[in-house]
């Protein structure tokens, strides 16, 4: 890992000072709530995908989880990009997270301080650069998505990622790339840390949130582009046998991109590569992130523009 400073409690340190005590409740508990961002090193230059967007979800988990974050969602905003110039990175994933701090051991951590590191690292593709292109193997998983009003899905914590280690574990060990989560009810859900979407005859499919998905940013993003491409968007359970019947399947999320699924269980899924579909939506994506193009309002550039920093 690179060693950038990171932002800590409301300053940047050196990495090598951003640590906490093994008595801090997060370690024991999993009080934790985070967020996945990407800085692009757009032609335009470095621009932040979706920034207000993640960090206001990173305010809501932690809103669900009762924690008090002593930052502003502005604030939140200018950490992550002074954390990104300070690194004199163009491209990084950037790793927000609040989690309860030392103090009572008990269950109850309502009296525990909540502390917020912002760090940043490079990082490439997360399924691989050829799985953008030729697409990744997978398995559903024998591990259900949580159930509704078990752990908060809509909130993105550290706790959930128990479930989504034994998920992604299960799957590296049986040599496939990813898992499919089924919801309790045995619908498709997502992926460990992907939302997913089917596709048949053209139509786009994709899990409701009351299926206990995350509601990803990258989910919404695609579906925007899609609808704007043309195609139908339908939001709705997908029973596990749609996915072996499917044209094209591929995976969303900040760290995944679009990332296309030539095999669910061994059954090959259209041409066993990346599908029209599939591409199309890739190309609207990208062109958006390297061409720095943004018609949607998505990016927020690293380096103020010259005429915009004059002040009047
Ligand atoms: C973070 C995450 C995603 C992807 O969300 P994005 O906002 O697109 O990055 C999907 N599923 C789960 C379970 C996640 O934690």
């Amino acid at each position: 890992m690179d060693r950038h400073p990171i932002w800590f409690n409301g300053k940047l340190v050196p990495f090598e000072e951003a640590k906490i005590h093994v008595l801090s409740h997060v370690v024991h508990y999993g009080s934790s709530v985070f967020e996945g961002i990407r800085c692009y090193n757009t032609a335009r230059g470095p621009a932040v995908f979706r920034l207000r967007e993640h960090m206001r979800r990173l305010l809501d988990s932690a809103r669900i989880y009762r924690m008090e974050v002593p930052y502003t969602l502005e604030e939140l905003e200018a950490a992550a990009l002074e954390t990104i110039r300070a690194s004199g990175l163009k491209a990084c994933y950037i790793r927000p997270v609040v989690f309860r701090g030392m103090g009572s051991l008990g269950v109850n951590p309502l009296k525990n301080p909540v502390e917020v590191a912002i760090a940043v690292w490079d990082w490439g593709a997360y399924l691989g650069d050829e799985a953008l292109e030729q697409g990744v193997d997978v398995q559903v998983s024998t591990w259900n998505r949580m159930a509704p009003n078990t752990l908060p899905a809509m909130a993105k914590a550290g706790a959930n990622y128990a479930n989504a280690a034994l998920v992604k574990m299960e799957a590296v060990l049986n040599g496939y790339s990813e898992g499919i989560m089924l919801s309790v009810d045995g619908y498709v859900a997502e992926g460990s840390g992907e939302n997913l979407f089917l596709v048949r005859d053209g139509v786009i499919y994709t899990a409701p949130l009351t299926l206990s998905i995350l509601p990803g940013i990258t989910r919404d993003a695609v579906i925007t582009l899609a609808r704007d491409l043309g195609y139908t968007v339908i939001e709705q359970p997908i029973p596990r046998e749609a996915l072996y019947i499917a044209d094209e399947l591929f995976f969303t999320g900040t760290a995944a991109e679009i990332t296309p699924i030539r095999s669910v269980d061994r059954y090959t899924i259209g041409q066993g590569r990346r599908g029209p579909v599939t591409e199309a939506l890739q190309r609207a994506f990208f062109e958006i992130v390297r061409e720095g193009k943004d018609p949607y309002g998505w990016l927020t550039f690293v380096e103020v523009p010259r005429e915009a920093s004059v002040s009047s």
